[in-house]
């Protein structure tokens, strides 16, 4: 049975104040689960990172610290602040806020006190000190709809840290803004924290943004998907301020990839060749990357200085790709067995290479074969439509088949990744006014 339980105070630097074991999590039915087994415990004093991909289950294992949301099984403790009313355990960041439109700067960030019951002179002298804090001074009456997106996430900032947690958790806070304004708010954020003017005692970052995480952290938890688990952990200690360029900054960001790519424990490192290779059913997630993402990436391993075995980081600061992009490409790429990925390098196969040589037409035929090999969900699509008469199919049909293996916004995700892969291979058409699809045009 899953509890949630509050620890008494720490009576001293570097005690623990969150404890969270073996937590696991599934939506729905049990078959996938999204967090499995994880283990997470955060100190007095301490900015640990948590990284992982897109899906993995940072944002539910965030919310189940909150406890925003239940575990399946497993413990969560947080501890509180008795004495100190106004004092919460966590409070979180989101990744942009839904900010109040017709309430000023200082009403929304009173917001996070109100349900605390906070008298109204404390309320306010503390909203307005977190807004001072935060850079916002000046702002306090104006409207959200007079704030830039940077200045509406520094409201979304006072916000959480107007509560004085214990925790300050943040889900990707810097994502949804342009790169100039989120390395400013990091910069500033990490002054304060080092300062160590923020009403806070640790803070927990997720994010899929392995150099933001080598900037700001000490401590960096990666998780792996499917399901979501911590697979390792990398202490970072550098001394702030770091430096992008600095060899040893490069030396991390080079060892969190080789972690990220690293096969899971407990799977064997030797056998026969297709077990280097992620194993698919029909009810697996299939992230979306276009071919246009997969044709550049083989194009760019295969060319000199790389010809075909190219360091992950380096390939994808070269084609401008983000972890969440990278890897979800690394991944089809081994799903359609055009690369082999491993301790942080991208190794093309020999249909790798062949592909990458190829003109427009051998590639699609390439391909075309590999998906259907490859792919089952390509496969029973294609197998589908040969057998009906009309020779066409709805989506819906292939979407409630999905279902059965995951959530819905999976399942779509899912759909529109085999109907970009089938379209560029020629396998089957697909007509998004009928949303249907059908044998129309494939060679
Ligand atoms: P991340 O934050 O790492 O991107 P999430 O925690 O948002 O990952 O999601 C992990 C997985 O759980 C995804 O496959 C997502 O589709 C699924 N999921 C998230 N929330 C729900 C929900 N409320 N119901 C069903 N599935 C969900
Ligand atoms: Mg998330």
């Amino acid at each position: 049975m899953a509890t949630i339980t509050t620890l008494p105070t720490p009576s001293h630097a570097g005690e623990v104040l969150l404890a969270a074991e073996d937590v696991k999590k599934y939506y729905g039915d049990d078959r996938s689960p999204v967090l499995e087994m994880v283990t997470v415990e955060l100190r007095d004093g301490e900015f640990v990172a948590l990284l992982g991909p897109s899906g993995s289950g940072k944002s539910t294992l965030l919310r189940t610290i909150a406890g925003l949301i239940t575990p399946t099984a497993g413990t969560v403790m947080v501890s509180d602040m008795p004495g100190d009313a106004a004092a919460h355990g966590v409070s979180m960041v989101f990744q942009s806020f839904a900010l109040f439109p017709w309430l000023t700067v200082l009403e929304n960030v009173q917001l996070g006190l109100e349900a605390l019951g906070v008298p109204e002179p404390e309320m306010r002298k503390r909203s307005l000190q977190a807004i001072d804090l935060i850079g916002l001074d000046g702002f306090e009456s104006a409207y959200p709809r007079e704030l830039s997106g940077g200045m509406r996430q520094r409201v979304g900032f006072a916000r959480a840290l107007v509560v004085h947690p214990n925790i300050l958790l943040m889900d990707e806070p810097f994502s949804a803004l342009d790169v100039l304004t989120a390395e400013t708010l990091r910069s500033d954020f990490l002054d304060l924290w080092g300062e160590g003017q923020l009403p806070i005692k640790a803070v927990l970052l997720v994010t899929h943004n392995i150099e933001e995480a080598v900037q700001m952290c000490d401590r960096l938890l990666i998780f792996s998907s499917n399901p979501g688990r911590v697979a390792s952990e990398i202490p970072i200690d550098l001394p702030q301020p770091r430096h992008t360029q600095d060899p040893r900054f490069r030396a991390l960001i080079e060892r969190v990839y080789v972690e990220m790519t690293a096969r899971p424990r407990g799977e064997p490192r030797t056998g026969p060749k297709a077990e280097r290779f992620p194993g698919t059913g029909i009810g697996t997630v299939l992230t979306h990357v276009s071919s246009n993402v997969l044709t550049g990436l083989l194009e760019a391993v295969n060319e000199p200085p790389y010809n075909g075995k190219a360091d992950l980081p380096v390939i994808a600061e070269e084609q401008h790709l983000e972890v969440d992009e990278l890897f979800p490409a690394a991944e089809a790429l081994q799903l359609l067995r055009f690369a082999e990925v491993e301790g942080g390098d991208m190794k093309l196969t020999e249909a790798g290479l062949q592909f990458a040589h190829g003109e427009t037409d051998d590639r699609k035929k390439l391909f075309a074969r590999h998906l259907i090999t490859y792919v089952p969900l390509a496969a029973h699509v294609r197998r589908v439509l040969d057998e009906r008469a009309s020779h066409t199919a709805p989506k819906s049909r292939f979407f409630d088949e999905l279902e059965d293996y995951m959530a819905e916004d999976a399942a779509e995700q899912t759909l529109r990744t085999i109907i970009s892969w089938g379209r560029y291979a020629e396998v089957f058409a697909y007509d998004d006014n009928r949303q249907a699809f059908s044998l129309e045009n494939p060679a």
